[in-house]
């Protein structure tokens, strides 16, 4: 009887949410690129009419304006979802990646990067995260204990099979599985490094980073990290600072969000390389992967690390068969979703590179984590050098939200992909009629009352 409800049920209605914090009011977030950041979620519910009562939660990140836009292109992939079996869409996420990269108009506006891609992480986020509510796992369990068969027919291979077959890739899960119940029991005990930002806004005094710094010391974070990238006389100034505060030990990592063209990047890294930075992220534009290249060799022995926009895993193919990065900073909205982070997880697999995710935001810590486990669960078997980015933001919304505990992240044991939003938080950060903005646009203009 029960059987037969579920494989009933189905998809009622997709709703979305245009949900936007006001951080730029406290310079959280601020970097070189992205001075004034409203931190925003275009979020998702997948409704159903099974008797599990289960839903199914995803978004995608902005920085505020074009949230709007991102709920747009959510809102237009409703068709390929409303209606379809329950029990269906969540054996197979894979086929409905798929169908929604392969809608021939909507694929015009990319293909598979953009407002559009990021739409489809999104919804197939949502697949994942109600397909693991369903089997009562959080998703980094689901994945691991997944017959890695079944998990190489989730990845697409089109275009990166030059790289990486699914022979290949099977071979790789099939290792992965060897050992994963002990890293399982691991993981659950000790948790999986993480590095914090917190410190390193580029909007804070030296007085706060110092503080903040030291904080992240005796917080038990091994990893810290710096916006650089607006004024190369403040960078020293703040490299200075945070060795000070840190000492020789602690890993300095250090993100220029882009502002840079090659030979910029080369020698403004290269003059901050007597404070020892661990990593140069995003030197460049995310789409010059020769570009990254040149950096690489340019300063050496400092590493360079980008992800955060890489559109696909078709540029990340690139870069590591250009020998252009040598960390990997996968994010888990800015793909299209888990399907295509288990095609880039398992190109680093291949090339030996380490995943270090990007994360913060609102919501990234909650999903990214899910990823970053199964790779070390069952994958590539191990966390070294690898650090999962952490943030202090926003964690406050989220149901099932991320726990740090000496510089670790816990393995979380909810049911899910953690990304469900409080529903007092959704009511209050709703733009423009939440809670909080109705009230803050009637201060700021009492005139358009109506
Ligand atoms: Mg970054």
């Amino acid at each position: 009887m029960k059987g037969t409800e579920l494989s009933a049920a189905r998809i009622t209605a997709v709703d979305t949410y245009d949900i936007r914090f006001p951080t730029s009011r406290e310079l959280d977030g601020s970097d070189a690129m992205n001075p004034d950041p409203d931190y925003s979620a275009a979020y998702v519910v997948l409704r159903t009419s099974a008797a599990d009562g289960h839903e199914g939660h995803g978004f995608t990140f902005t920085i505020g304006r074009g949230n709007d836009v991102q709920v747009a292109a959510i809102d237009a992939l409703a068709p390929y979802v409303v209606g379809r079996s329950v029990a269906e869409l969540t054996a197979d996420p894979g086929a409905l990646s798929h169908t929604l990269i392969g809608d021939s108009q909507l694929r015009w506006l990319g293909p598979e990067k953009g407002a559009m891609h990021m739409a489809i992480g999104a919804v197939v986020n949502a697949v994942w995260d109600l397909a693991a509510k369903r089997e009562g796992k959080p998703l980094w369990q689901l994945l691991a204990d997944a017959d890695p068969q079944w998990l190489v027919s989730q990845v697409d291979f089109r275009y990166i099979g030059d790289a990486l077959t699914p022979d290949e890739a099977l071979d790789l899960l099939t290792k992965g599985k060897q050992g994963a119940r002990e890293r399982a029991t691991d993981l659950l005990r000790r948790g999986y490094p993480a590095y914090t930002t917190s410190p390193g806004w580029l909007g804070y005094s030296d007085e706060k980073l110092t503080r903040l710094a030291k904080e992240a010391v005796a917080d038990g974070f091994t990893q810290i990290k710096l916006k650089v990238g607006a004024d190369l006389q403040d960078d020293v100034r703040r490299c200075r600072t945070a060795r000070a505060a840190i000492g020789p030990d602690i890993r300095m990592a250090i993100d220029a969000n882009q502002r840079w063209d090659v030979a910029e990047a080369i020698t403004w890294t290269n003059a901050l390389a007597e404070y020892d930075p661990y990593w140069i992220e995003e030197p460049t534009s995310p789409d010059d992967i020769l570009g990254h290249a040149a950096v690489r060799r340019g300063v050496h022995p400092v590493k360079v690390a980008t992800g955060e926009h890489v559109q696909n895993r078709i540029v990340f193919k690139q870069l590591l068969q250009a020998g252009a990065i040598d960390v990997l900073q996968l994010d888990s909205a800015r793909v299209a979703g888990v399907n295509e982070n288990l095609a880039i997880l398992l190109l680093a697999a291949k090339f030996g590179i380490p995943v270090c995710p990007h994360a913060g935001g609102v919501g990234l810590c909650e999903l990214v984590q899910h990823l970053s486990m199964f790779d070390y669960v069952a994958l590539s078997g191990t966390t070294d050098d690898r650090v999962i980015e952490y943030v202090d933001h926003l964690h406050q919304h989220f149901l099932a939200p991320v726990v740090i505990d000496q510089g670790h992240y816990k393995a979380p044991v909810e049911p899910g992909f953690s990304a469900t939003m409080r529903q007092s938080s959704l009511d209050t950060y709703r733009y423009p009629d939440g809670v909080f903005w109705a009230a803050d646009l009637e201060a700021s203009n009492p005139e358009a009352r109506a």
